[in-house]
C-alpha cells in the first residue's frame, strides 16, 4: 500500500521548520562585547602596551585571524587540548582552516613569507588581536579572549629572553600591576634534554602504579608533562625528580646563568619553578609564566612565554630562533579595573545640538559648523526641548548649543554651558570660538 504522501513528504523531502522566533538573538556563548564604558581602560591597558613595545623597539604586526588548521595542529601546545579547542572549519574551497588560538605561530610564519628574516636581526615584533579556544567558558575564560604578543625572532641571545619579560614586567608595572610573580625554568635543547628525559622516566618508572592514569601515559609518551601535573595524588613524587637545570649541556647552562644575570641586573624578581614546562619538542630554554602575587593557579596567569627555537623548522621553515611571550588582554583588564584604576570613558560628545523637531537640517549644519573645535552629537529625536536637555546632561556633554526655528533664520543659537548654567546667545560662524 502507498504511504499518505504526507508521512512520504516527511521522511524523504525534510523540510525547514520555521520556528517562530521566540527569544532575541544574543551573542555566541564564551564570546562577550567589551561595551564602551569598558573600553576606555582596554585603551589603556592597548596604549600601555603599545607604547611599551616601541620603547624597546618592537614594531606592530597583524596577522589574519583565519590560519591554515595545519599551521595550529602541527605544532600545536599540547594536541589534545588543540584538537578539542581549535575552532576548525572548511571554507567553501575545501580548505582546512582555524581560527587562530594564539598568535606565536602566524607571527613566525609571517616572519618567513613576508621576509622579515632578510631584515637585520632579529625582528622584534608585537601583535595585538582576538584569539580563538572552544574551551568551557566561566569567569577570565572566554572564547574569544585577546592577547598581547611580543616576539624576538631570529637570535638565540639570552638577552632577548630577558628583554622581553622586561616588556612584559615594565608593561604591568606601568599599568600598576606591581604585585607580580615571575616563575622560571630552563627546559634545555636538544642536546641535553633527551639524556634528562631518560633520567626522569628512570626515576618515575618504580612509581608507576602509584601515578593517575593520564601520567601513567605521560611517563612513556611526554614525562615532562608529569612534573606539569596538578593531580594531588603525584604531588609527593615531584620533589625527589631530578631536576633538569642539574642537567643541561653547556650552552643552555651558560644561557640560564645569563637570563638570570640579566634579570637580576633589571630588579626583575623571578621565583625558580623546576615543574614549569612546555610539551613540544620545539620548546628550548627558558620558559616562564606571570601571575598576580596573589594569584592560585594557572587559571590566574597574566601571561607565558619562552624560547622556541624548534617552532620555524617545525612549520617547515628553515631553522630560526626565536623568543616571545602572550599576555591575556582580558585578564590584565579586570586586575587593572580591580585595582581600582579609573579610566573617565571620554564622552562620545562635548558638544549637544538641539533644536526642534523639523529643524534637523539647519541643527546637522550648526553641528558641522562646531566639529571643527570640538566632538558633536546631535539629538533628533521626537522629544521636548527639555527631555533633550535632560538627555545632554545625562550623556555627560560640556555644552548644549539651542536652536530655535526663529534664532536660525537670524543664524545665532543659544550656547549653554552645563556645569555653570550660564547661556550666551553665539552667532553660528563664532561657535568655534566659544567653544575652542
Ligand atoms: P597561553 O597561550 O595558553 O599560554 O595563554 C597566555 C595567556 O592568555 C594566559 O596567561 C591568559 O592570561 C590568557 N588566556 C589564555 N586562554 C584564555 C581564555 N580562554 N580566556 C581569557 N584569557 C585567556
Amino acid at each position: 500500500m502507498d504511504a499518505p504522501a504526507s508521512a512520504v513528504g516527511l521522511v524523504t523531502l525534510p523540510r525547514i521548520r520555521r520556528v517562530p522566533r521566540t527569544e532575541p538573538i544574543k551573542a555566541v556563548r564564551g564570546m562577550r562585547d567589551i561595551l564602551p564604558w569598558d573600553r576606555a581602560i582596554w585603551r589603556l591597558v592597548e596604549k600601555g602596551a603599545a607604547d611599551v613595545a616601541a620603547r624597546f623597539g618592537y614594531a606592530e604586526i597583524v596577522t589574519p585571524v583565519i590560519e591554515p588548521a595545519e599551521l595550529i595542529e602541527r605544532v600545536g601546545e599540547d594536541t589534545d587540548a588543540v584538537a578539542k579547542e581549535l575552532y576548525r572549519f572548511d571554507d567553501r574551497g575545501g580548505r582546512h582552516l582555524a581560527l587562530r588560538p594564539e598568535a606565536t605561530a602566524g607571527i613566525v610564519r609571517a616572519y618567513f613569507e613576508g621576509h622579515l628574516n632578510q631584515e637585520p636581526q632579529p625582528a622584534r615584533l608585537y601583535l595585538m588581536g582576538p584569539m580563538f579556544r572552544y574551551n568551557r567558558p566561566q569567569k577570565g575564560r572566554y572564547r574569544q579572549f585577546f592577547q598581547y604578543d611580543v616576539e624576538a625572532i631570529g637570535s638565540d641571545s639570552p638577552a632577548l629572553d630577558a628583554e622581553v619579560i622586561e616588556v612584559a614586567a615594565t608593561w604591568l608595572r606601568e599599568l600598576g600591576l606591581r604585585r607580580l610573580r615571575l616563575e622560571l625554568n630552563s627546559i634545555g635543547d636538544a642536546k641535553c634534554r633527551p639524556a634528562y628525559l631518560e633520567l626522569l622516566k628512570a626515576y618515575y618508572r618504580p612509581l608507576k602504579d602509584q601515578l593517575h592514569g593520564d601520567c601513567q601515559r605521560r611517563l612513556e609518551t611526554n614525562p615532562l608533562l608529569l612534573l606539569d601535573c596538578k593531580v594531588p595524588q603525584d604531588q609527593p613524587f615531584k620533589a625527589k625528580a631530578p631536576r633538569i637545570t642539574d642537567h643541561l649541556c653547556e650552552e643552555c647552562a651558560a644561557a640560564w646563568a645569563a637570563v638570570r644575570r640579566l634579570l637580576d641586573a633589571a630588579g626583575i624578581e623571578y621565583r625558580l619553578d623546576p615543574y614549569l614546562v612546555r610539551g613540544l619538542d620545539y620548546y628550548t630554554r627558558t620558559v616562564f609564566e606571570l601571575f598576580p602575587s596573589n594569584g592560585a593557579g594557572a587559571q590566574d596567569a597574566l601571561g607565558g612565554g619562552g624560547r622556541y627555537d624548534g617552532l620555524a623548522q617545525a612549520e617547515g621553515w628553515p631553522p630560526t630562533p626565536g623568543v616571545g611571550f602572550a599576555s591575556g588582554l582580558d585578564r590584565v583588564v579586570e586586575l587593572v579595573q580591580a585595582a581600582g584604576t579609573e579610566v573617565s570613558a571620554a564622552p562620545a560628545a562635548e558638544v549637544v545640538v538641539l533644536g526642534d523637531t523639523g529643524l534637523e537640517v539647519v541643527v546637522a549644519e550648526v553641528a558641522r559648523i562646531c566639529r571643527s573645535a570640538r566632538s558633536v552629537a546631535v539629538d533628533y529625536e521626537a522629544k521636548s526641548l527639555k527631555a533633550k536637555m535632560k538627555s545632554a546632561n545625562k550623556l555627560g556633554a560640556r555644552w548644549v548649543v539651542l536652536i530655535t526655528a526663529g534664532e536660525a533664520e537670524r543664524r545665532i543659537a543659544q550656547l549653554k554651558e552645563m556645569a555653570s548654567g550660564e547661556q550666551v546667545e553665539v552667532a553660528w560662524a563664532d561657535l568655534p570660538a566659544h567653544l575652542a
